[in-house]
């Protein structure tokens, strides 16, 4: 038993250092890949249940490596926000999803106006230049404050709920709109929502999967689609791959869905003709 512990700990030990040395390598590959193209964004539909027009997307990053092919951000944003690169790839794709959203900005249907909504990492929260930064890439892509969205998440907020209230009253006062990624998945609690301003929660993609066959999931779903109303909060579903979970969803009142269901994520040309489309 104790030479089969021995090799096992050997064997989790050489794991562990193939691990790192993966990241570092990660971390090596990702340093200037926006320089040379390799980071893209795309661009995920959002639509409103009560008309079922869609109402703007959320911007999601891509890293197309020449040798790894297509990285997913599950791999490569934990790197990026570890090594620090966040805080350099962080603005850019603000200022491309902005000027991106410029192109279609004035394309909902009826004329409505379409917003974009950003990822921010908990580290861009921590740094203290968010706010400017998110002023300058308005200023500079002229695309109206109210048509911007921050996606913040649920643990990078409560971890230091004072900091953090300071910080979303500082983004506030530039006029964008800040919602909560992956509700529900930090255990928090819908009391931080008291404390914490927020204008949306996105109920994580994990409560939505089983809607359909789990009634806890459906009646935590319910629970915070109430609650969130209440308190004058947007509520968005991430993850709707099926018209059931999409129906349960909106006669529950959920104001705002995106998933499979209504469309991948999508270039901002794509998304541009899907808008053109429906418009018509
Ligand atoms: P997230 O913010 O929760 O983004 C939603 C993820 O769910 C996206 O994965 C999206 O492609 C995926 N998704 C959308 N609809 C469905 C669906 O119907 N079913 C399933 N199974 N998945 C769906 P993606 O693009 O791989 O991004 C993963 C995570 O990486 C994001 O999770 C976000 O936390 C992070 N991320 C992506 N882009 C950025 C970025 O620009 N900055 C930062 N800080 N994080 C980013
Ligand atoms: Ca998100
Ligand atoms: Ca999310
Ligand atoms: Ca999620």
């Amino acid at each position: 038993a104790k030479v089969a512990g021995k090799n096992g700990f050997r064997f989790y030990s050489r794991a562990m250092d193939h691990a790192v040395e993966r990241r570092v390598h990660m971390e090596q590959e990702l340093r200037g890949a926006w320089e040379r193209g390799e980071l893209s964004v795309v661009y995920q539909p959002v639509c409103r249940t009560s008309d079922g027009r869609v109402v703007g997307a959320e911007a999601l990053l891509r890293w197309q490596h020449p040798m790894l092919g297509m990285i997913a951000p599950s791999v490569f944003i934990d790197v990026a926000e570890q090594s620090g690169l966040i805080e350099g790839i962080g603005p850019r794709v603000l200022r491309t999803a902005c000027n991106e959203a410029m192109r279609w900005a004035n394309m909902g249907e009826g004329g409505e106006r379409l917003f974009v909504s950003v990822n921010v990492s908990p580290r861009q929260l921590r740094k203290g230049d968010l706010p400017d930064i998110v002023a300058e890439c308005l200023r500079e892509t002229g695309l109206p404050a109210s048509s911007l969205h921050l996606e913040l998440t649920e643990t990078a907020v409560i971890s230091d709920e004072l900091q953090a209230a300071a910080m979303l009253a500082r983004l506030h006062s530039t006029g964008v709109k800040v919602w909560l990624d992956d509700f529900g998945t930090g255990f928090s609690g819908l009391s931080h929502l008291r404390r914490v301003p927020v204008d949306g929660v996105k109920i994580d993609r994990s409560f939505v999967a089983d809607l359909q066959r789990d009634p806890d999931d459906l009646a935590l779903t319910t629970a915070i689609i109430a609650m969130a109303h209440s308190l004058g909060i947007t509520v968005v579903a991430e993850g709707v791959e099926k018209e059931a979970q999409y129906n349960l969803l909106a006669e529950r009142g959920c104001d705002l869905v995106q998933g499979y269901w209504l469309s991948h994520p999508i270039s901002a040309t794509e998304f541009a003709h899907l808008l053109a489309r429906r418009g018509r």
